[in-house]
């Protein structure tokens, strides 16, 4: 099926951008992938869309998770989960990266500007990107370039990328943590994590993925593990996102199971820039965002505590 949604871009590319590109409908060469990356940066076809997220129990705003979105010159949307895999598979991502990394900074800091100085955003982050040895350093030039506070990022790994690491990506793990950097584990209960493993990560939070999330209410296994990756995560002074969360009856069920925070259609569909100052303007009075679940302090660097007691 994957493929079959592949071929699909790869005949989307040709209509909309002429056969030059690549290999024709069968699919684009990486480097053609890469230019049409840049291209689609240039002409503005990329955009961000942000998702909020809150407490469980206040349901107090706790930040946003940036999305990207791909719109062709003549309308078609393609999908993240196609182009960010073509993406992967060659330096578009680095490309795709830095443009994300960088306008979700820059949308951030315009939040701190705007009044809310306690929203912070978190990007996903592709395993391939940490294969760059600039990111770091590209980040905190992004940082620095944007004005947004470290303490504002939040980073999304998947388990494989960080159990699949190499000595230097584990290394730039550590180094944009040590600079303030907040980093989550995405998809949580779907790789291969090892909880050897679990211990060494600077992760401060797991996000524990939507199949689980959904299933919970009707499926008593995927409610006793949504339970026990609850309490694995406060056992080890770690917050816990729960994501995909549609439902009132999903977010009664994190509130028993003492979730920390949760994101899905339930509180908000992934907004436009536009559709985020309204919910900014709807939802909070400027100055009180202050997220009171463990989410909401600096974690992670054995500071405060992450246990169930404090978000409930
Ligand atoms: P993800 O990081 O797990 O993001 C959550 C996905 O679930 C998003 O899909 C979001 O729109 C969707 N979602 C949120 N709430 C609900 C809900 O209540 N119900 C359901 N059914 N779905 C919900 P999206 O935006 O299509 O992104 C898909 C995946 O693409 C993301 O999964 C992430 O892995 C990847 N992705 C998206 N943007 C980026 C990016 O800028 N960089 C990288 N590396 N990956 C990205
Ligand atoms: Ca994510
Ligand atoms: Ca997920």
């Amino acid at each position: 099926m994957a493929v079959e949604r592949e071929r699909t871009v790869a005949n989307t590319h040709a209509t909309s951008n002429g056969p030059a590109n690549g290999p024709g409908a069968q699919g684009i060469s990486d480097a053609g992938f890469a230019e049409r990356v840049r291209d689609a940066i240039e002409r503005q076809e990329l955009s961000l869309v942000f998702q909020p997220q809150a407490d469980v129990v206040t349901n107090r705003l706790t930040g946003f998770e940036a999305l990207s979105r791909w719109r062709l010159s003549d309308g078609t949307m393609l999908p993240p989960d196609v182009f960010v895999p073509m993406a992967e598979q060659g330096e578009a991502i680095h490309l795709l990266g830095e443009w994300t990394l960088r306008t979700a900074c820059a949308a951030a800091a315009g939040w701190v500007r705007a009044g809310y100085p306690d929203i912070p955003v978190s990007v996903n982050l592709s395993a391939r990107q940490l294969d760059d040895p600039g990111l770091v350093l590209k980040v905190l030039g992004i940082l620095t370039e944007t004005g947004l506070p470290a303490a504002s990022l939040k980073l999304e790994l998947t388990e494989t990328s960080m159990f699949s690491q190499t000595a230097e990506a584990r290394e730039a793990l550590l180094q944009l943590r040590g600079a303030g950097i907040r980093l989550v584990l995405d998809d949580f209960g779907t790789g291969w994590s090892s909880l050897a493993t679990l211990r060494r990560v600077p992760v401060e939070a797991l996000k524990i993925d939507k199949q689980f999330v959904q299933a919970m209410v009707e499926d008593r296994d995927a409610a006793a593990i949504v339970q026990a990756v609850v309490a694995l995560a406060h056992a080890l002074d770690l917050g816990v996102v729960a994501e995909g969360v549609e439902t009132p009856e999903q977010r009664l069920y994190l509130q028993a199971y003492r979730c920390d925070v949760l994101q899905g259609y339930w509180l908000s569909r992934p907004l436009c820039a536009d559709g985020v100052s309204e919910f900014l303007a709807e939802r909070s009075v400027i100055g009180s965002l202050r997220p009171l679940g463990p989410m909401g302090g600096a974690m992670g660097s054995g500071g405060s505590a992450a246990g169930p007691q404090t978000s409930g």
